[in-house]
């Protein structure tokens, strides 16, 4: 008989971490959590009150406010996945855009916000049968997940990844504005003091900067297989 797992995925910006996730969630019929996802929509909520900006962040304000802000996944039947809705309001679009995403590593190292959403996290997956992807999933959420695995891939094929996503869907951005931001976002998340990216001493490492994806939903399913 077939048992739920945790598979835990962490690993630098952009690596292809949720396509995969998605994939896996959607073959074994698992739950699919998108844990940056919520530290967006808490950088998005932060944004729109002025509690954040390029040189500025008024944490004790935002820790303040944290009561106020519900975050839930809605599952969209045409997409496939679940979407981030911000105190009811659909978010998925804004919390992606490059203003978030510039913003989001200074409010990811907030501990306050940690405790919040990591606590959120691990009421998400306490059944199992849940891919859930991140920072620190394997080393800090659930820390006993069956499988974790931790994707690289050079920072320029990364933010190649990133740089067409964002153009498909009709934002103004550069390439060297990516660039910048992957990089930036990848020293923030590895250097904070409150759980800072790590590869969890188990995790099966995938460098994927010349893997298709097909290749890499290969071999994750036979080491989930390996593990039901
Ligand atoms: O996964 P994504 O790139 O959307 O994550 C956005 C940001 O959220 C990361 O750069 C990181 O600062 C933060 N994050 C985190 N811990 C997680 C997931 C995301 O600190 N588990």
């Amino acid at each position: 008989m077939s048992k739920n797992i945790i598979i835990a995925i962490d690993g630098f910006s952009s690596t292809g971490k949720s396509t995969i996730a998605k994939l896996i969630a959607k073959k074994y019929n698992y739950i699919y959590v998108d844990t940056g996802a919520m530290y967006r929509a808490v950088t998005l909520f932060a944004k729109n009150n002025q509690l954040v900006g390029l040189d500025f962040l008024k944490d004790e304000e935002l820790i303040d406010s944290l009561k106020d802000i519900t975050l839930t996944f809605k599952f969209n039947k045409d997409l496939g996945f679940a979407e981030m809705f911000l105190n009811g309001v659909n978010v998925e679009k804004e919390i992606r855009s490059i203003e978030v995403s510039q913003l989001v590593s200074k409010v990811a190292a907030i501990s306050e916000v940690r405790k919040k959403l990591v606590k959120e996290q691990q009421l998400m997956g306490k059944e199992g049968g849940v891919v859930m992807d991140g920072r620190d999933i394997g080393t800090v959420v659930f820390p006993e997940a069956e499988l974790k695995l931790f994707m690289t891939a050079s920072a320029d094929k990364r933010a190649t990844r990133r740089y067409k996503e964002l153009i498909e869907r009709g934002d103004d951005v550069n390439f060297e504005e990516i660039l910048f931001n992957v990089q930036e976002r990848d020293r923030i998340d590895s250097t904070r003091k409150d759980s800072p990216l790590v590869k969890a001493e188990e995790a099966i490492e995938f460098d994927n900067s010349d893997m298709s994806i097909e290749e890499q939903f290969k071999s994750i399913c036979t080491l989930v297989d390996n593990k039901l």
